[in-house]
Order: structure tokens, then C-alpha cells, then sequence
């Protein structure tokens, strides 16, 4: 399937128009962004080691039901992904305090959480990303009911059970990730987006050494190798 037209450019992906009206190709950047892009980076190699992960991770859900935009990896750097209307909530789900939650609510860097935190925020940079409550979402029109936000926060937590496990099996600690859904042509509500270090927080579970884009937010370097190791785990149980 070739890529036709840009459609939209975001900070860590491309989309393409393709022949097909229902399917898209998304392009994995190599660059990285950090606090709302003040903070600007290029790892060379990143975007296919997104690609890569995102890739088996959406493959990881699929084997346990949770619906994906995915469709196939066309190349080291691109998917090919069913086309749908981005609902425009990230939706946060958090193991280990740590990030906005600690700063916002003051709770101890690492503190593990006494169950999982699903949170969602707007997607919109020029506001920033806020945090947003149920009734916010109602009442900006970002979802068509009450049982889309239960749906939402369902899969979220869905997705943690699964993603924990296995990357406890791997010897990283989930603390947190960030995930897009969308909704076909149909109606149905798709995992889209993906699923990468640059999206999920990974700590090693002896060290507790980071191991995703805090690395570059931080300036602890060493990001593509921490996102190699994080591949590497991935694939050699499989
Ligand atoms: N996250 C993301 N995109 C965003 C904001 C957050 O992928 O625009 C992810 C982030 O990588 C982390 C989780 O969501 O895994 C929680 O992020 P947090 O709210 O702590 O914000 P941060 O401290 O990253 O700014």
C-alpha cells in the first residue's frame, strides 16, 4: 500500500492517505519533544524502535480481544492503520506516582499507588493538555455519552493488567502510559496511536533506572539504547 498525501503531521508520527479511504499510513519520527515541545531532540533509529515496540504491543493486546487501529507494519518505520476520528482524550493510567501527579498533588516520587489512577487530560497543546473530569468531557462534546468514558477508563485499565504483567515478566516496572482511542467508520472505539517509551514510563524493576523519553527530558542520555533494551526484553520471551 503506498502513502499518498501527508494528512497530518504530529510530534512523534505522519500520517499518509492511502488508495484505500478507510486506511492510513503512519510514519514513526525520530523526533522527540519534551513539556510541550519547548524541549526539542532528534534520536536517530527512534522512530523504528517505536514502530517496533508499538507494533508488538498492539499485536500483545490484540492476542487479549482489545480492538487496534492497527492492520500491518509496512516497513521498518511505517503501519498501516485502519483510518478513525481521534477522540481527543489522552487517557493516563498510573501505577507509580510520579511526573504531573506528584507535582500536582504532592505525592512522593515513586509512591506506589493503592490502586490503578486513570486519568483523562485534553488533547490540545495550545491549551496545554489540561486535566479534564468526566463532566468536562461531557460538556466539551468530546465523547457522545457517559458509557464512552466507561468504556474508556475499562479499556485503560484493561490494557495496564495486561502491559504490567508482561513487563513484569521482563524485569520493568509499568509506572505509567498515556493511550489515544478512536472510532471507526463503524462506530467501534480502536486502540490507536501507539505505544512506545515515548508514550509509557518503564523503570528497570533492580536498578529503577529510567528507561523511556524521560531519559531525553531529563538529559540522562543514553535514549535509544534504553529504548533498544526495552525492545530487546519485549522479544526475547516470545
Ligand atoms: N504522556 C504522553 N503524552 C503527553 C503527556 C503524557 O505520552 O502529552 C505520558 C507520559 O509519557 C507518562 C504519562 O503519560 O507515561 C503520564 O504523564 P504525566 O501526566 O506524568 O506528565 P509528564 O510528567 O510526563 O509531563
Amino acid at each position: 500500500m503506498q502513502k499518498l498525501e501527508l494528512l497530518y503531521e504530529g510530534k512523534g508520527k505522519k500520517l499518509y492517505k492511502t488508495e484505500d479511504e478507510n486506511l492510513l499510513v503512519a510514519e514513526f519520527k525520530d523526533d522527540l519533544t519534551a513539556f510541550n515541545a519547548e524541549k526539542r531532540g532528534n534520536e536517530e533509529g527512534k522512530g523504528a524502535l517505536n514502530c517496533k515496540i508499538s507494533t508488538q504491543l498492539f499485536a500483545l493486546l490484540e492476542e487479549h480481544d482489545i480492538k487496534t487501529h492497527l492492520v500491518k507494519t509496512l516497513d521498518d518505520t511505517t503501519q498501516l492503520v485502519k483510518k478513525v476520528k481521534i477522540i481527543p482524550i489522552e487517557v493516563v493510567v498510573r501505577n507509580i506516582a510520579t511526573g504531573s501527579l506528584s507535582k500536582r498533588l504532592g505525592i512522593a516520587d515513586g509512591t506506589v499507588l493503592p490502586f490503578t489512577l486513570v486519568e483523562f487530560y485534553y488533547k490540545d497543546d495550545s491549551l496545554g493538555d489540561p486535566i479534564l473530569n468526566d463532566e468536562h468531557c461531557l460538556m466539551l462534546d468530546l465523547v457522545k455519552s457517559e458509557s464512552d468514558l466507561e468504556e474508556l477508563k475499562r479499556l485503560g485499565r484493561q490494557i495496564n493488567v495486561i502491559m504490567k504483567k508482561f513487563f513484569e515478566e521482563r524485569r520493568l516496572k509499568l509506572v505509567d502510559f498515556k493511550v489515544e482511542f478512536g472510532v471507526d467508520k463503524e462506530g467501534n472505539i480502536l486502540l490507536s496511536d501507539e505505544i512506545s517509551p515515548d508514550s509509557c514510563r518503564f523503570w528497570d524493576m533492580d536498578t529503577n533506572e529510567k528507561m523511556d523519553k524521560d531519559r531525553f527530558r531529563q538529559g540522562l542520555g543514553n535514549v535509544k539504547v534504553a529504548y533498544e533494551e526495552v525492545l530487546k526484553r519485549i522479544l526475547e520471551k516470545q
